[in-house]
């Protein structure tokens, strides 16, 4: 008989899946997918291997969310000086999807990055305050989000994809206020992730300031 499609309900979370449909499987002792059924409605369950190769070197991507003339501060709290993160590589290549050319030597800058390797996710705890996994709700799944750095609050997510994305930098003046941090990654990752490249990066590509990743402060003795 075939394996049944698991899932990773978090014991939170139990009641929703089983109100979508899922079963238990008293034996493993986790939920799955009953036969027949549409396993997309469980997607924010299904237990993936991450899919997108990426190519060293690995940058964590910081850029001020203050991008005019729109832009007004956070919603909740009217900080407005949030910085948003996000991660680029020199490459990749989503292998769940064979036909998109692979990009070697190019620059790719992440979105609804999730499931980082280990030393990734610490990078960023350390570096980049208010950039957690949450549930996104543009996305309608967890994935890393930005956050208000002053109250928490999630900050509009759809800055990928518009054209007043602090990342998609239209002038050279605004490239150049963007850091790349350079993380300590000499191998391919994989992520779980899309990312765009070409034109609507390139002046990121070419102007952004390239950094190495700050120390972790010492204690004094
Ligand atoms: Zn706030």
């Amino acid at each position: 008989m075939q394996e049944p499609l698991f899932l990773d309900v978090p014991f939170q979370e139990k009641e929703q899946a089983k109100h979508l449909g899922a079963r238990w499987h008293p034996d493993r002792k986790k939920w799955y997918v009953p036969e027949g059924m549409d396993k997309n409605r469980f997607r924010r369950w299904l237990a993936v291997e991450p899919s997108v190769a990426l190519m060293p070197p690995l940058w964590l991507v910081e850029a001020p969310q203050r991008h005019p003339p729109q832009w007004m501060g956070c919603v909740q709290c009217g900080f407005d000086d949030n910085q948003c993160y996000t991660l680029a590589a020199s490459g990749g290549h989503d292998e769940s999807k064979p036909w998109q050319p692979r990009l070697t030597n190019e620059l790719v800058v992440l979105r609804w990055m999730d499931a980082p390797p280990e030393a990734i996710a610490a990078a960023i705890t350390r570096q980049a305050k208010g950039y957690f996994p949450d549930r996104s709700k543009q996305m309608g799944m967890r994935c890393y989000v930005n956050h208000c750095q002053q109250c928490g609050m999630s900050l509009y997510e759809s800055y990928l994809g518009d054209r007043l994305a602090p990342f998609l930098a239209e002038t050279r003046d605004w490239a150049s206020r963007i850091r790349l941090y350079q993380l300590p990654i000499a191998e391919p990752v994989r992520v779980e992730c899309s990312y765009i490249a070409g034109a609507a990066v390139s002046l990121l590509a070419e102007h952004a300031q390239r950094l190495l990743l700050p120390e972790p402060a010492r204690l004094q003795p």
